[in-house]
């Protein structure tokens, strides 16, 4: 859930810096987080993402924002937050998915986004951030971004057709998108067309097969990245699907009758 704080956009994207949350069992929570980050003046978790216990990418500050994690460098890095300790090491699944969101967001920003650790550019610091060894966690990138199917690197949405920047911008920032709900909400009427465009210069888009209605199949389009925003505008899309369902149904009732 993303705040609805406006933070400063960040100027310059140049990498990542890693931490963790100096965290025990008990405590490795987004809400223990935001807790500490308030007892510190922050409005809200200085992290960009959280990667959680439950092996989830957690959103906690939009990417394009300042964050509030490694002062001197956040103008220029986001923040991703381990939630884990020196006694309570991150998991497999915890690793891997900060792997996919690194990759994730190297796509967004079509260039590499180098690791660092958050010891590594504040070196007087007294005590080790994140609990993880760098160069192993950079080498198992490398090898994770090579098995990566598609490394291409799409165009900036700038280079995009007009309707292909509405489309992508509707499925990043709002959520999935099906024939019915791009034609009423944002006027797009060969949604496949557009989104194949898409696909074909790399975005990450993911294609479905849903039923709403009993009998009622239809496909819905995704944003593929690691982090897609709510799930409002697909249960709009669900509901007007219901409802035209039933429309047509009391139509043929009626004429029965
Ligand atoms: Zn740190």
């Amino acid at each position: 859930m993303i705040p609805v704080f406006e933070f400063r956009p960040r100027p310059h994207t140049d990498g990542i810096i890693v931490h963790d949350s100096h965290s025990g069992p008990a405590e490795s929570t987004v809400d223990w987080l935001r807790v500490q980050g308030r007892s510190q003046g922050l409005l809200e978790v200085g992290y960009h993402f959280v990667l959680g216990r439950d092996e989830e990418v957690h959103r906690t500050r939009d990417h394009r924002a300042m964050g509030a994690h490694c002062p001197g460098w956040n103008h220029r890095y986001i923040g991703v937050c381990l939630l884990a300790g020196e006694h309570h090491a991150p998991t497999e699944g915890q690793l891997d998915k900060l792997l996919s969101l690194v990759s994730y967001l190297e796509r967004e920003y079509g260039h590499a986004l180098p690791l660092k650790g958050h010891s590594e550019v504040q070196t007087i610091r007294n005590r080790r951030c994140p609990c993880v060894d760098m160069e192993q966690l950079r080498q198992r990138y490398k090898e994770f971004a090579v098995n990566q199917p598609d490394v291409k690197t799409p165009p900036p949405a700038e280079a995009l057709s007009p309707q292909n920047q509405i489309v992508l911008a509707y499925l990043q920032r709002r959520g999935p998108l099906t024939n019915l709900l791009a034609l009423t909400v944002i006027g797009i009427g060969s949604l496949s067309k557009r989104i194949a465009e898409l696909v074909a210069l790399g975005y990450p888009i993911v294609k479905e097969q849903g039923e709403g209605f009993p009998g009622n199949r239809y496909v819905r389009y995704s944003w593929g990245g690691e982090v897609v925003e709510g799930s409002a505008a697909w249960e709009q899309a669900k509901q007007a699907l219901v409802d035209q369902s039933k429309r047509k149904r009391e139509a043929i009732l009626g004429e029965v009758a």
